[in-house]
């Protein structure tokens, strides 16, 4: 994935795997996160013109915004992102049956659609407010949320949004909500494969549409 970046001409790379309790994908646990950190130390010597970043893309596991990566990991991280993913490992069975379940009952009615999403959204704002996040990962993939909400609570906790260009998401018209609230965005390709890396045209597409100026946008090059 460096090798790729350095490749395509990037100046700057962030790399964040999942965290531990991701079904099927991420790290073993936390710890692995500090091992990448030490890795990418030595090979950053070889590539002088990239700076590469170590981060994690935590998971919520509570109803609490409670995360599967250790407080003590996260603050030798260069930034952490968190998201919602549909197959993760639950803290207790009370956030099992409201959040994991929940998410996957809500596709059968839309009462029970509402309170996900109700909940998808407040145990992301409990996250942003117990923890410093950088931003928020493909906000309503596979997980609804209620945008103005979410984006609302990110102003005041000065968290951005991603625009992940790997999905194309969130659409063009739920990225004119988002943005006329005067959250900040951050442009993510989500590779999990070294060609996708730096792949930002959906994000800049997206962006330019709704006349976010590049102030708002983390990892836009400003001249
Ligand atoms: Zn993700």
């Amino acid at each position: 994935m460096i090798e790729a970046a350095h490749l395509k001409g990037l100046s700057l790379v962030g790399l964040a795997d999942h965290g531990p309790r991701n079904i099927g994908t991420g790290v073993k646990n936390s710890q692995v996160y500090l091992e990448i950190k030490e890795e990418v130390k030595i090979i950053n010597k070889e590539y002088i013109d990239l700076d590469i970043k170590v981060g994690a893309e935590a998971n919520i596991i509570g109803l609490q915004g409670e995360l599967d990566v250790s407080e003590d990991v996260i603050k030798k991280l260069d930034y952490l992102l968190v998201g919602l993913h549909p197959y993760v490992l639950p803290q207790n069975f009370n956030s099992a049956w409201k959040y994991v379940l929940g998410n996957q009952l809500g596709k059968l009615n839309k009462g029970q659609r509402e309170k996900v999403k109700n909940i998808n959204t407040k145990t992301l704002i409990e996250s942003i407010n117990k923890h410093k996040v950088l931003a928020i990962t493909h906000p309503g993939l596979k997980m609804s949320v209620d945008y103005k909400e979410l984006a609302l609570a990110c102003v005041k906790t000065n968290t951005a949004l991603e625009i992940n260009t790997g999905h194309k998401w969130p659409s063009l018209k739920d990225v004119l909500t988002i943005a006329s609230t005067g959250v900040n965005f951050i442009v993510n390709s989500d590779a999990h494969f070294p060609e996708t890396v730096g792949e930002l045209d959906y994000g800049a597409y997206v962006l330019k549409k709704a006349n976010v100026p590049p102030e708002r946008i983390l990892n836009a090059v400003k001249d």
